[in-house]
């Protein structure tokens, strides 16, 4: 097998289906903050679907500069030494917000 940890699989799309099988954990970075943050595959899932992990790129919002568009995604295998130490962020609800919207009588 190939080594690919820690790189993306350019032109070969790696999900994050095949990411949840393998047992990685996906780094976000923020190039902005340059603040990095550990999340499981599963949790990813429920957000975007099974996608290519690239896919993610741009489309996860910062948690401290609420910017997108330097938001990096990156699938990594990591040895259980690797994982000691690691908080993986998860995802504890997706909440669907209501908003009320008013409009005038014509
Ligand atoms: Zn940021």
């Amino acid at each position: 097998m190939p080594d690919t940890d820690g790189r993306r699989k350019r032109g070969n799309a790696w999900t994050l289906g095949k990411s949840h099988e393998r047992g990685d954990l996906i780094l976000i970075r923020c190039g902005h903050c340059n603040i990095k943050r550990w999340y499981e595959p599963s949790d990813l899932i429920r957000l975007f679907g099974d996608v290519d992990i690239e896919l993610i790129d741009g489309h996860m919002l910062c948690e401290k500069c609420r910017n997108k568009e330097f938001v990096r995604a990156e699938a990594r295998h990591l040895t259980a030494m690797e994982r000691v130490g690691i908080r993986v962020r998860r995802l504890a609800e997706i909440r669907v917000v209501r908003r009320v919207v008013w409009k005038d009588e014509e």
